[in-house]
Formats: C-alpha cells, sequence, structure tokens
C-alpha cells in the first residue's frame, strides 16, 4: 500500500521522493536500470544562482543552504566547491553586458586585464569586459543524487528499477499505475519523468502542457600544458552562446545548444561538437589534438521557461513535477520541499519559507485557460 506513487529516478523524482517519505509510503520508479541515467547524470554540475528567471532563482536560492550544509550523514565530502562564474562579451556584446549587470546589480565588473589574469587562455582583443558572481560552485551531482536516495530509503522508500510506467488511469479515488507485469495503485502520483513529463500526462489522458525537451551538448577537452586550471572561473558567454570550465582537470565545454528533441536518449551531435570548438577557439589559445569524451542531455523547459510544480486543475491526485530545464540540480532542495509543502500540506522547514512566493508562478493552472 503506497499514499504516493513518483514517476521517475532523476533528481527531481528522486529528492522529491525522499523528502515525502518523512511523512507519507512512496514508491519511486523508474525506467531504467539505475536512477540518474537521463538528464541529471548529464549536466554541467554548476550552481549559478544568477541563472534563469525570478522564479528559477528563488528556488535555487533556497536551495543554496542545502549543499552548504546537508543534513548530517546526508554524504561524506563538500556537495558544493567554490568556482566563481564569469559572464563574458566581447566589445560588440556591450549591450547585453549592461543589461545583465542591471537585472543583477551584486555581479562585478571586470576589464580585459582582469580577465586575461583569471582565464590566461583568453585570445588578446576578443573578450573586452565581464561580470563576476562569487556565489556559484561546482555541485557533486552523484553525492547530491546517492545522498537523497540514502535519505529516501532511511526514510522507508521503495525503489523500482527498469520499471517504465506503461498506464495510468483513476477510479475511486486511487491511480492505478501499470508496469510491464503488474498494477499499483496510489491516491497521488507524482509526475517527475523530465523529457517524458507530457507523455506520462497523455498516460493519464491529459493534455500535453507543452514541454520541450532541449538537447545540450558537452566535450571534455585537455587542458593547456603546465596550466594550473583548478581555479579558473565559470566561463559563460554573456549570450550563452558558448561555456567552460575545469572539470577535473579537464576542461568542460559546450556550444549551450537548445536544440528541440523527442524525449530520448539523447546523443551528441557532430555539428554543435564543431560549433562549440568554433565558438570556443574564436576566443580563447589552446593547441586541441583530441576531444577527451562527448555526451548531450535533455532540458526540459515549459513555455514560459519556469518550472511546474503542483497539482493538475483537471486530474485528481496528479502532481507535476516537471519543467526542470537547465536548473534541475541546483534547485532541487528548494523543488523538493515545495513538492512536499504542497502535495501533505506540511509546513515548510526553516530556510524555505520564501518559495511560498513562488507557488502561484509554477502552478500547472497557469496553462489551464
Ligand atoms: C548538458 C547539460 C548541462 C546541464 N547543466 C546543469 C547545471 O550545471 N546545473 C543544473 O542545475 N542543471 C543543469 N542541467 C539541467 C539538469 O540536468 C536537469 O534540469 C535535471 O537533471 C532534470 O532532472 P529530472 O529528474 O527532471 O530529469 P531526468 O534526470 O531526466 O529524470 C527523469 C527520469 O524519468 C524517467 N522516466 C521517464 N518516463 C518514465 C516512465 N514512463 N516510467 C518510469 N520512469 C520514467 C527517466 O528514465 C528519467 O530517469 C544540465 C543539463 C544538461 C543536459
Amino acid at each position: 500500500m503506497y499514499d504516493i506513487i513518483v514517476i521517475g529516478a532523476g533528481i527531481a523524482g528522486t529528492s522529491a521522493a525522499a523528502e515525502l517519505a518523512l511523512d507519507a509510503r512512496v514508491l519511486l520508479l523508474e525506467a531504467e536500470a539505475r536512477p540518474g541515467m537521463h538528464a541529471s547524470g548529464r549536466s554541467a554540475a554548476y550552481f549559478a544562482p544568477t541563472y534563469g528567471n525570478e522564479v528559477v532563482q528563488n528556488l535555487t536560492a533556497a536551495s543554496e543552504r542545502f549543499f552548504r550544509k546537508p543534513p548530517t550523514g546526508f554524504a561524506e565530502a563538500p556537495l558544493i566547491h567554490p568556482r566563481d562564474l564569469l559572464f563574458v562579451g566581447t566589445q560588440a556584446q556591450a549591450a547585453s553586458i549592461d543589461a545583465m549587470q542591471a537585472a543583477s546589480p551584486s555581479l562585478s565588473v571586470i576589464d580585459a586585464a582582469e580577465l586575461a589574469k583569471r582565464v590566461p587562455i583568453i585570445k588578446a582583443g576578443t573578450l573586452s569586459q565581464g561580470l563576476i558572481d562569487p556565489v556559484g560552485g561546482d555541485l557533486d551531482v552523484d553525492a547530491v543524487l546517492q545522498g537523497y536516495l540514502r535519505l529516501y530509503r532511511q526514510r522507508g522508500g521503495a525503489l523500482l528499477t527498469n520499471c517504465a510506467v506503461t498506464g495510468l488511469s483513476y477510479s475511486l479515488g486511487q491511480w492505478q499505475v501499470a508496469l510491464s507485469d503488474r498494477q499499483i495503485t496510489a491516491p497521488i502520483i507524482v509526475n517527475a519523468a523530465g523529457a517524458w513529463a507530457d507523455e506520462v500526462a497523455a498516460l493519464a489522458s491529459l493534455k500535453p502542457l507543452g514541454l520541450m525537451p532541449k538537447r545540450r551538448t558537452a566535450i571534455l577537452l585537455n587542458a593547456p600544458a603546465l596550466a594550473d586550471i583548478k581555479d579558473w572561473p565559470m566561463v559563460i558567454d554573456v549570450d550563452e552562446q558558448f561555456y567552460f570550465k575545469p572539470d577535473a582537470g579537464q576542461i568542460l565545454l559546450s556550444p549551450a545548444d537548445e536544440t528541440p528533441s523527442l524525449p530520448c536518449d539523447a546523443q551528441p551531435e557532430e555539428l554543435d561538437i564543431a560549433i562549440a570548438m568554433d565558438r570556443f577557439l574564436a576566443v580563447v589559445d589552446l593547441d586541441i589534438k583530441s576531444i577527451n569524451h562527448s555526451w548531450a542531455g535533455l532540458r526540459t523547459f515549459a513555455p514560459d521557461k519556469t518550472f511546474v510544480v503542483g497539482f493538475d486543475p483537471i486530474a485528481k491526485g496528479f502532481f507535476w513535477l516537471a519543467g526542470q530545464g537547465g536548473y534541475g540540480v541546483q534547485s532541487s532542495p528548494g523543488m523538493s520541499q515545495l513538492a512536499r509543502h504542497l502535495i501533505l500540506q506540511s509546513a515548510l522547514p526553516t530556510g524555505y519559507e520564501r518559495i511560498k512566493a513562488s507557488v502561484e508562478a509554477v502552478s500547472p493552472t497557469r496553462f489551464s485557460s
């Protein structure tokens, strides 16, 4: 007997399941052989408090304390490692830099000389300005996911992997959740299926919300010989044309692509890798002999690029936890607390009160008219 069935064991479903399991009997279902195989296992692993719209920033800010001071026993090592976020632009992008600074006055401006000091491979005469955010950091995504899984199990939660949900119907106050070999019931289901969230809704005969999975590519390159890159910032083009950062002694580079895709096991495309190299080599001096590794994942956005969290206005007991876009890891503590608060009507723990302000903005009711 379960109170809640969570569909999808990415960071969204796993963190929500862990928080819900505090007061409810929860079953977490994952189609793949293990949790985190899709978007959550393919991210750039960065915490960027100034990234995304106001709602995203609110839920990210509410999550910061968790990453910096997780519950005792959650992880053996720190979840976040300091790394400045540096937005950069050429002279031609001065207007974008000005707009970003106006939107986020806490960012401090640095000039070309300071840029060269911080990231010595920047080609002279290319990037002319930067904006520094010192609050960002690298996240240990696997430690966050494993920590939530551990917490979930400690709280009595059950996980079934290799268990794709293939049908959903509702009768007599219960959702019947069809798996390949059996039916399971619960009064509440949580749709945390990432890129597949609209497909899961369709199983329940609900109209899609227009969630759009968008492919993003990343590659790993050798760092320049003899350079100590570990304290370089995360460097993002102010118009999000590329970003790069140190990653365990290598350079992680992305063309910041956003190619619409069907839900799938996303794979990197040669063209996106070529675009990444082209944009990167336009602004850095680096002799690149080979690409060490490449991958792609799907970042899934609602039409307004805001999260979708709340009960469906039509289907009783159907809870949406979707549209995490490019911010699903960094906002997961806040999002999972919000899900628990809305599903169980429980009080928000100290430190999470601010997320109440976003309840309306993330509600799926905004799509019904
Ligand atoms: C290249 C890249 C860089 C990124 N960088 C960052 C970053 O630096 N910081 C950040 O915060 N975010 C980043 N993101 C975004 C982040 O990865 C996502 O927002 C987040 O992982 C979404 O989590 P999720 O749990 O919603 O989705 P997923 O991790 O995709 O999980 C959904 C799960 O649902 C399962 N599922 C689907 N259908 C069914 C079904 N019918 N039955 C059972 N299970 C089902 C899937 O198998 C999957 O495991 C990045 C993403 C990419 C691709």
